[in-house]
C-alpha cells in the first residue's frame, strides 16, 4: 500500500479497503464505535459506516464504467451517479438486511425505488443525513484549522474515517522575487477604466512586460531561442503579440503551439480581446476539425498536432515568419517530432522560439545546437505545503471534503480552490457531490461556484473559469492536468493535489495502447502546488504522505514519445520522405520495439511496400487527419463502393462516447430510442450509421435528437468532421459513393482498416484477440453486449477494471483471409 507507485490504482483501492475493513473489525470487536473520535451507538456507526460502503461501491462501478476517451455519459455511469446522490441524501433503514450484513443489492434496488417513487421519498425527510452531515462537518472543519489541540486528539482516533482529512504541513516552496507593493499599486491604478483600457493595463503587469524589449532584441540576434518563465508570466499571451507590434507579421504568420486543444481555443480567445479584435480575423486558431482563422490571421495558435499536419502541405512553413513552441516542458508526441524536423535549417529567416515553464530548458537548449535561454523571472509567493498522515484510499472524495474543509473554514474573499482531477467522469462526479452537499445551506455558508474544466467542456463554459469570482463568494476550479501550465487562473490560493493524473500508455508487444490513471511525477507535483502562489502566499494539499512523495514519485514524467503507438506519426514522416526512422533525430528516442510495431501496422494496411516504402493507399491515408486503421478503412470504402456511408462512421467513431445520453427521469425512454438502431443486432458501427443517416433525413433536425436522447451538440459536430473529410475524399480522388442497402460490404470495409482488430467468442462469454491472444470482453454500452457474436472486430480497447473492446461489429472469419491473407492464415 505505501507503494503508490507499483501498484494499478485498482489494486491499490482494493489493498486500502482491505485494510480499512480490517481496522474496522478490530473497532468492532472491542465494542467500540468510533466515529471521528466520538462513540456513538451501534446503530448510528453502522448508518454511517454503511453509507460510506454503499458510497464506496457506487464510486468502484463508477470506475469501472469510467470512460478513458473523457467524453461520455456512459449509461451505467449516469445511473451511478445517481445512486450516489441518493445514498447520500437518504437514509434507507430498509435496507439493511437482517444481520446487518452487507446486502448491496437490495440498498441499490431500494435507492432506485426511492428514485422511481419520489413521494415516498418526499415523506421521509431529505435532508435529515444531509444536515447531519453539515453539522458534522463545519464541526469538525473548525476542529481541524482553528483547534491547537489537533494533534493531541487526533492521537486519540481508534480510527480515520475517511471524511475527514488530516494534513500535516511540510515543506515551504519558497516565492521568487516577491513584489506584492507594486502589483497591488498597478491593480489600484487600473480601477475604474474601459475594459479595453484595463486589459491593455493588465498586461503591463504581467512578468514578462519589463522584458519586453530586452527579450525582441535577443529574438532579433538568435534565430532559436529557449524562454522560459512560469506559468502565468504571459509567454504565452504576451510573445506572439509583442511580436506583431514588432512588426514580424509583415513577413508572415506567427504560428503559437499548444499541446492541448483547449488552451489553443481559450488563449486565442484572450488574445483577441486583448488586441481589440473578433476571433478568427487578425487572432485566430486552428485544431483538429476546427479551422477558426482567415485571410487575415497573423497570430495563429493551434495545436503542435495541426502544425505537424501544416508541415505535409507546406514542408518549409514558408507562410510563418516565428513559429514559438509553446509548452514544451510537455514534451508530447507532435512537439517531440516538430523538434525532430528541425524546423530552422531550411529557413535562416525563420525564427523558432522554444518556450518552456520549468527550468529543464538546458535540455532543449543542447538539443538545438546550444541556443540561448532567456529567463523571465518569475513573481511566486511561498506556498505551503501539506501532506496527509496516511495515504488517502479514496482520493476524490478526499478532495471534496478537503475542499469543502477550506470552504467553510476560511473566509470566502480569501481566495479561490483549485482541484486537480483526472478527467472528465470524475469532474462531473465531484461536481456532483459538491453541489448535493451544498445544497440547501443557504446562508450558513459562502456561496461556492463551481467550474469544472476539462478537454471536451463546450467552449461556451470554458470561459466561466476565467470570470472572477464575485465578492461573498469562492470559486472552486475541478480541471485536468490542463490547469497544470497550459491555463492560468487568477486568484487560486489553495490547491488540491490527489497525485494523479490519465497518461496514456502503450504495450509495444500486444500494441494495446490504454489510457490509466496513474501517479503523477514530482515535476507535475510541484507545477500543480505553484499554481497557488500566484497573486499571494498560497497552500497545497496533497493527498498523499511525504514518504509517498519522497520515494513513490517519478522526477519527470516519461515523454509521450515513449509510451504510445507510433503508426500515425510513422506515417507522417514516411509522407514527408523521412524514411531512415532509426536514425531520426529524436531528442529522446522511442523504443525500438514501438518503431517497428508501427512499421509492421503500416505493413499490414498496405501504407508501406516490403521496403518500408509508402505505397499509394498509405499517401491516401497520410491525407486522413485520423489514425491510420481509420484512414485505411476510408481509403478501402473506395474499393467497396461505400464511401458515404464510411466517412459517416467515421466521422461517429471520431466524436468518441458522446453521442447518447440518458436522462435520469427517463432512462427507459431513453434506452427504447437506442435500441432502435441496434435493431437486428446490426453492431455498432452501424448502428452509429443509422444515427447520422435518421438525422440527416430529418434535415438535422434538433427536435429528432431530443426525441431520440442524442446529443445535438455531438452530431453537429459530427457533421463538421464528416464535411471535411467528404473534402478529403475528394483532393484523394475517391468518388462518394453510396451501397447503403448492402451491409456487408460496408462491415467489410471496416475490416479492412481494423482487421488487426479482431476477437473470438470463448466459452465464458469472454473473447479472444486473435493476433496477439488476449482476453477481453464487450463493453457493457455496446449493442452486442448481450448478442455475443462468434467473431467481432472492435474499434478500440478500454481499459477500466477489465479490457474492453468498445464499439464491436460481427465479423464472418473468412473476411479475415480474404481482406489481409498476409496477416491472417486459415488453420487446418
Ligand atoms: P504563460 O503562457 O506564461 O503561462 P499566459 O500568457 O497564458 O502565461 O497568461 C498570462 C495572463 O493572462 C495570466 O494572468 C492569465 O490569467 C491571463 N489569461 C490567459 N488566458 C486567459 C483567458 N482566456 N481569460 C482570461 N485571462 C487569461
Ligand atoms: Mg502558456
Amino acid at each position: 500500500i505505501e507503494t503508490l507507485r507499483k501498484v494499478s490504482r485498482q489494486e491499490y483501492l482494493k489493498k486500502r479497503e482491505q485494510k480499512k475493513l480490517e481496522e474496522l473489525r478490530d473497532d468492532i470487536e472491542d465494542e467500540q464505535y468510533l466515529f471521528d473520535g466520538v462513540k456513538l451507538t451501534e446503530a448510528e456507526y453502522r448508518d454511517l459506516r454503511y453509507k460510506k460502503e454503499i458510497y464506496e461501491l457506487v464510486k468502484k462501478r463508477t470506475q469501472d464504467a469510467d470512460d478513458v476517451n473523457e467524453e461520455s455519459h456512459s449509461h451505467c455511469t449516469q445511473e451511478l451517479h445517481l445512486y450516489i446522490l441518493l445514498c447520500l441524501q437518504y437514509r434507507m433503514p430498509e435496507a439493511y438486511d437482517q444481520e446487518g450484513g452487507v446486502n448491496q443489492e437490495k440498498r441499490f434496488s431500494v435507492a432506485l425505488q426511492r428514485y422511481r417513487d419520489p413521494n415516498a421519498a418526499e415523506k421521509m425527510n431529505p435532508f435529515a443525513e444531509q444536515e447531519a452531515w453539515e453539522e458534522h462537518q463545519i464541526g469538525k472543519a473548525t476542529l481541524k484549522f482553528g483547534s491547537k489541540n489537533r494533534k493531541q486528539k487526533s492521537d486519540e482516533y481508534q480510527f480515520v474515517f475517511e471524511d475527514q482529512i488530516e494534513f500535516i504541513k511540510d515543506t515551504i516552496m519558497d516565492g521568487e522575487n516577491v513584489d506584492q507593493e507594486s502589483s497591488i499599486e498597478e491593480l489600484n491604478k487600473s480601477i475604474a477604466k474601459s475594459a479595453f483600457d484595463k486589459l491593455q493595463d493588465d498586461r503591463k503587469t504581467l512578468p514578462v512586460y519589463p522584458y519586453r524589449d530586452e527579450l525582441l532584441q535577443a529574438i532579433n540576434d538568435h534565430q532559436v531561442l529557449v524562454i522560459v518563465g512560469e506559468t502565468g508570466s504571459g509567454k504565452t499571451t504576451q510573445i506572439p503579440q509583442y511580436l506583431h507590434e514588432a512588426g514580424y507579421t509583415k513577413r508572415g504568420k506567427i504560428g503559437c503551439t499548444q499541446p492541448r486543444r483547449v488552451a489553443a481555443m481559450s488563449v486565442a480567445a484572450r488574445v483577441s480581446q486583448e488586441m481589440g479584435v473578433k476571433l478568427g480575423h487578425e487572432v485566430g486558431y486552428s485544431i483538429r476539425f476546427e479551422d477558426c482563422t482567415s485571410e487575415t490571421t497573423v497570430l495563429k495558435y493551434m495545436t503542435d498536432g495541426m502544425l505537424l499536419r501544416e508541415f505535409l502541405g507546406e514542408p518549409d512553413l514558408a507562410s510563418y515568419s516565428v513559429v514559438m513552441v509553446d509548452e514544451a516542458h510537455e514534451r508530447t508526441l507532435s512537439t517531440d517530432i516538430l523538434f525532430g524536423l528541425d524546423i530552422a535549417r531550411f529557413r535562416p529567416d525563420l525564427k523558432l522560439l522554444i518556450s518552456s515553464a520549468t527550468l529543464d530548458a538546458e535540455k532543449f537548449s543542447d538539443y538545438f545546437d546550444s541556443a540561448p535561454i532567456f529567463k523571465i523571472p518569475g513573481r511566486r509567493f511561498p506556498v505551503e505545503i501539506h501532506y496527509t498522515k496516511a495515504p488517502e484510499a479514496d482520493y476524490l472524495d478526499a478532495a471534496i471534503v478537503t475542499a469543502l474543509q477550506i470552504h467553510v473554514t476560511q473566509p470566502p474573499g480569501d481566495g479561490d480552490i483549485l482541484v486537480f482531477l483526472t478527467g472528465q467522469e470524475e469532474i462531473e462526479t465531484a461536481e456532483e457531490i459538491l453541489k448535493q452537499r451544498t445544497r440547501g445551506l443557504g446562508t450558513k455558508i459562502a456561496e461556492l461556484i463551481i467550474c469544472p474544466i476539462y478537454a471536451n467542456l463546450p467552449t461556451e463554459l470554458q470561459a466561466k473559469i476565467f470570470e472572477p469570482t464575485p465578492e461573498g463568494a469562492r470559486k472552486v476550479v475541478l480541471a485536468t492536468n490542463i490547469a497544470e501550465t497550459s491555463l492560468t487562473i487568477d486568484g487560486i490560493k489553495y490547491v488540491i493535489d490527489p497525485g494523479f493524473c490519465k497518461m496514456k500508455s502503450y504495450n509495444p508487444r500486444t500494441g494495446m495502447e490504454s489510457l490509466l490513471v496513474t501517479p503523477v511525477s514530482k515535476a507535475s507535483a510541484n507545477q500543480r502546488a505553484g499554481r497557488s502562489g500566484r497573486t499571494g502566499p498560497g497552500k497545497c494539499f496533497r493527498l498523499y504522505t511525504a514518504h509517498n512523495y519522497q520515494h513513490d514519485l517519478e522526477d519527470n514524467t516519461v515523454p509521450e514519445i515513449q509510451r504510445t503507438n507510433l503508426a500515425n506519426v510513422v506515417l507522417t514522416l514516411k509522407s514527408l520522405g523521412i524514411h531512415d526512422l532509426l536514425n531520426f533525430d529524436f531528442m529522446d528516442p522511442p523504443p525500438a520495439e514501438a518503431l517497428l510495431k508501427a512499421l509492421e501496422l503500416l505493413y499490414a494496411l498496405g501504407a508501406l511496400n516490403k521496403l518500408g516504402e509508402l505505397t499509394k493507399v498509405g499517401r491516401r491515408m497520410a491525407e486522413f487527419p485520423l489514425d491510420p486503421m481509420l484512414s485505411k478503412m476510408i481509403v478501402a470504402s473506395d474499393k467497396y463502393k461505400c464511401s458515404d456511408e464510411i466517412i459517416s462512421i467515421a466521422a461517429m467513431l471520431s466524436i468518441g462516447n458522446s453521442i447518447f445520453y440518458r436522462p435520469k427521469d427517463k432512462q427507459v425512454h431513453a434506452d427504447n430510442a437506442r435500441l432502435n438502431f441496434h435493431m437486428g443486432n446490426v453492431g455498432d458501427h452501424i448502428a452509429l450509421l443509422k444515427v447520422y443517416s435518421s438525422w440527416k433525413e430529418t434535415n438535422f433536425s434538433t427536435q429528432w435528437c431530443y426525441e431520440n436522447y442524442i446529443q445535438v451538440r455531438s452530431m453537429k459536430r459530427a457533421r463538421d468532421i464528416r464535411d471535411q473529410l467528404e473534402g478529403l475524399l475528394e483532393r484523394v480522388e475517391i468518388e462518394v459513393t453510396s451501397n447503403v442497402n448492402d451491409l456487408e460490404t460496408i462491415k467489410k470495409a471496416i475490416t479492412s482498416g481494423f482487421f488487426p482488430h479482431s476477437a473470438r467468442l470463448q466459452k465464458n462469454g469472454s473473447y479472444r484477440t486473435v493476433k496477439h491472444p488476449q482476453t477481453v470482453h464487450i463493453h457493457p454500452s455496446s449493442g452486442l453486449a448481450q448478442v455475443l457474436p462468434r467473431w467481432v472486430v472492435y474499434h478500440e480497447l478500454v481499459l477500466t477494471t477489465k479490457e474492453y473492446m468498445r464499439q464491436a461489429t460481427e465479423l464472418k472469419p473468412e473476411w479475415l483471409v480474404e481482406i489481409a491473407p498476409h496477416y491472417y492464415q486459415l488453420k487446418d
